[in-house]
């Protein structure tokens, strides 16, 4: 079958996998410079039951790079746009700080960088993505929680575990088209 040439770069989580290290946020804020206090992913942990039965689950979240952001739409600029690709970014030369990316984006993945002075979010790290890298937090998680891809691709690992496993996204009501695949 012929390879679509337009990518679409998506993320699957394997959630159970993951041990909290949090290696994918130190790898994050040292590969993108992202200041102290802040984040461009996280670790969002649950914790139930009652001794000696407990239970802890953790699930990796971070910018879900919607198929229809709500954050593009809201913005009065054009500095938050979305390339060819999929990806979700803010071009910082045209961002006024007004924060309606901030407001309008339901999973939370913005904030706002005092160092630069504007809107920041996980960018799939793209910069190594267009060297044919992989996105920093995919390469350190140990757990291997993490697979980043072409959905446009049926011969990637991602494109065989979204038809091989079943999966879920967060908060389809939206609209917007998450693109962070969570594996049930
Ligand atoms: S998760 Fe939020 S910031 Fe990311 S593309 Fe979707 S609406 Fe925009
Ligand atoms: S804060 Fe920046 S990126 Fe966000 S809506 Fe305003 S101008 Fe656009």
């Amino acid at each position: 079958m012929a390879k679509n040439p337009v990518k679409r770069y998506a993320m699957v989580l394997d959630s159970r996998k993951c041990i909290d290290c949090k290696a994918c946020i130190v790898a994050c804020k040292a590969e993108n410079d992202v200041p102290l206090g802040v984040f461009r992913n996280r670790i969002n942990a649950e914790h139930g039951g009652a001794y000696p039965r407990l239970r802890a689950s953790f699930d990796p979240e971070q910018c879900h790079h919607c198929d229809n952001p709500s954050c593009v739409r809201v913005c009065p600029t054009g500095a938050s746009f979305q390339r060819e690709d999929g990806i979700v970014q803010v071009r910082e030369a045209d961002c006024i700080g007004c924060k309606y990316c901030m407001i309008a984006c339901p999973f939370d993945a913005r904030f706002f960088n005092e160092e630069t002075k504007v809107v920041d979010k996980c960018t799939f790290c793209s910069h190594r993505v267009d060297r044919g890298e992989l996105p920093a937090c995919v390469e350190t998680c140990p757990s291997k929680v993490r697979t980043f891809g072409d959905l446009n691709d049926s011969g990637s690992a991602l494109h065989a575990l979204l038809e091989s496993r079943r999966y879920r996204v967060l908060k389809p009501q939206t609209g917007n088209g998450p693109q962070l695949y969570y594996l049930l």
